[in-house]
């Protein structure tokens, strides 16, 4: 059975003492729920505090980003042995406002996607379309292109998708669960191709404008096996209904 996994990405917020605050207080508000995994991703800055508070905890640690070379004059990069090292289990690559802001392509996300493989990350590979290309009918397209590029020279082991349709991230406009199950079941089905049976076993996420109010419809999709949450996971609280698919 696939996990369903609910990844809280704090993107560039909360420095060190306020990370730790929010830690603590998911910590102290959550139970544990069956076959339903947590990831908390806030910045490099505060991976190794906010791992350490969540030392012995079931929830995991996640970083957002990393670049490809283990080591090596590459200033301003993390690694993902530095990773590792500060307890990451899993790393989001290839978010669509690394593709906009810092020109991260697929040929690149691809090679982020095998070092994270190499050391043992799970990599949280994040696809979805623009506006702009949904309204001229090229959705499946350009998703098709970024988990067949993304994913070039996957040999099945364990990864997770996130389908972040670019119009509903930090909108408030979230894809309504009709369409976001239409494109996770296109992703599954390109998943089959690649990989075969194991892909029922690939979680596929849901991220843009998750909040309470709409985890749970989002949830009763047959393969929307989780949210990847932005804003709403800046909060304990909010954070904490959407693990429990509670408005
Ligand atoms: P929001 O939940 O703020 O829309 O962000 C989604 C996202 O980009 C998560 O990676």
């Amino acid at each position: 059975m696939r996990k369903v996994i609910i990844a809280g990405n704090w993107k560039m917020h909360k420095k060190r003492g306020e990370a730790k605050k929010l830690v603590s207080e998911i910590l102290e508000g959550v139970t544990k729920r069956e076959n339903v995994e947590m990831v908390i991703c806030p910045p490099f800055t505060s991976l190794e505090e906010v791992g350490k508070t969540l030392e012995g905890s079931f929830i995991h640690l996640g970083a957002q980003n990393m670049f490809y070379e283990k080591e090596g004059a590459f200033t301003g990069e993390i690694s993902p042995l530095m990773l590792r090292a500060v307890g990451c289990k899993y790393v989001i690559i290839g978010h669509s406002e690394r593709r906009k802001y810092f020109c991260e392509n697929n040929e690149m996300i691809n090679k982020k996607f095998h070092a994270a493989l190499e050391e043992n990350l799970i990599p949280i590979l994040c696809v979805g379309e623009t506006l702009e290309e949904r309204e001229s009918g090229k959705e499946k397209e350009v998703v098709s292109k970024q988990v067949i590029e993304g994913l070039k020279g996957w040999e099945g082991e364990r990864i997770v998708i996130a389908y972040e349709p670019v119009w509903a991230i930090g909108t408030g406009k979230t894809a309504t669960p009709e369409i976001a199950e239409k494109m996770h079941s296109y992703i599954r089905k390109i998943l089959n191709e690649l990989a075969g049976n194991i892909s029922g076993e690939i979680s596929i996420l849901y991220g843009g404008s998750v909040k309470p109010e709409n985890v749970n419809q989002l949830m009763k999709e047959k393969d929307i096996d989780g949210a990847l949450v932005g804003g709403a996971s800046l909060q304990a609280d909010s954070f904490l209904k959407i693990y429990n698919f509670l408005a």
